[in-house]
């Protein structure tokens, strides 16, 4: 049985949220005198707490309630979130798969969490016998699963995934920041098989704003209200809820975009291909292209010299750069700039 309960901190189960003039008067007819607002001006009220309207243009796109959605400050905030829910500072931990997506370590060292990273296999699967001692741990509250993966492009296998929903009581998230670029199945509806779910999405890559800072999370309605009992009252301002609402709006505009961007990603694989700086190119979900060559902090810097900034991830992954795909004229660019270190 999934015991949310037990996963919470016990400050955070006896919280008393922050109620503000807006949870206390619902209503939008009448002089507004309670919130200590100035009268005058476009940006005079605070925003929606609970973002209503952009949830409910998402509920129409995703098929999921309303009260099933949270919406950050960027799924940054939900990261942060989720660990001052669930993680006692200097008692509980996390666990994640490694190489991937730096906030999570950077989330857990601000909570005072430990972020146990077990390393992906050869082909960045996860490996089921080294997470097996992990999954009875009472303290580790928190699994986080980037799929698509970042930087290494792959998303996880589904059978691994619901081995880990199946047999962890903790809280499992699957990071979808790239999911709109796969072909694979979102997990944003399965919080209704596994209770232990959240999925996170973002509005910052397919969606193309990264600048509006909108991230969403997809789970049960109780952890819903954790999220939102937590989080600053206000934190997602009306014109950044209203860039979102507008995107939503124009799904021909985000649905050409990724079409160009997907078509470009495949031109970009055939023209490194052929190109004898690239060593290996490794398969992506995503809207990047992580690649292994001879030398990358040397092709990094090459890169740079010629005004091509691509992400050097020797750190993480020998040897690679990680290149996220541009405009067409910008992946020209690269091309052209690989090949002038092909030849020297
Ligand atoms: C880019 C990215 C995000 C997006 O974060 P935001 O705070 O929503 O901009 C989330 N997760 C991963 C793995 C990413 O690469």
């Amino acid at each position: 049985m999934f015991d949310l309960k037990r996963l919470v901190r016990p400050n955070i189960l006896a919280l008393k949220p922050y109620s503000s003039a807006r949870d206390e008067f619902k209503g939008s007819e009448g002089v507004f005198l309670d919130a200590n607002e100035n009268p005058f001006g476009e940006l005079n009220r605070y925003p929606d707490s609970y973002q209503t309207k952009l949830k409910e243009k998402l509920s129409d796109i995703k098929g999921v309630d309303s009260k099933n959605m949270f919406v950050g400050n960027g799924s940054d905030e939900i990261i942060d979130l989720l660990y001052r829910i669930f993680c006692n500072p200097g008692i509980d931990k996390a666990l994640t798969f490694t190489p991937t997506f730096g906030m999570y370590q950077v989330a857990a060292d601000i909570n005072d969490t430990q972020l146990i990273k077990l390393p992906l296999n050869e082909e960045f699967h996860i490996d089921r016998t080294s997470l097996k001692p992990y999954l009875n741990d009472e303290t580790l509250k928190l699994i986080f699963i980037c799929s698509p993966n970042n930087p290494t492009g792959n998303c996880f296998n589904k059978a691994d995934i619901e081995y880990i929903l199946q047999n962890f009581k903790g809280i499992v998230i699957i990071d979808e920041a790239y999911a709109d670029f796969s072909n694979n199945k979102s997990w944003v509806k399965s919080f209704q098989e596994f209770p232990n779910l959240i999925v996170a999405q973002t509005f910052s890559k397919a969606w193309g704003l990264a600048a509006a800072r909108i991230g969403i999370a997809y789970a049960g309605y109780d952890i819903i209200q954790l999220l939102n009992n937590v989080k600053m009252p206000y934190n997602i301002s009306a014109l950044n809820e209203e860039a979102a609402i507008q995107a939503l709006r124009n799904q021909e505009n985000f649905e050409n975009n990724k079409d160009i961007i997907l078509e470009e990603k495949k031109k970009l694989i055939s023209e490194l291909e052929q190109l004898n700086v690239i060593k290996k190119i490794y398969p992506s979900d995503a809207n990047f292209l992580l690649v292994e060559v001879e030398d990358a902090n040397e092709t990094y810097r090459n890169l740079v010299e010629q005004k091509v900034i691509t992400r050097n991830r020797n750190s993480l992954v020998e040897n690679s750069i990680r290149i996220t795909v541009g405009k067409p004229e910008e992946n020209e660019k690269l091309i052209k700039a690989l090949l002038s270190i092909s030849k020297s």
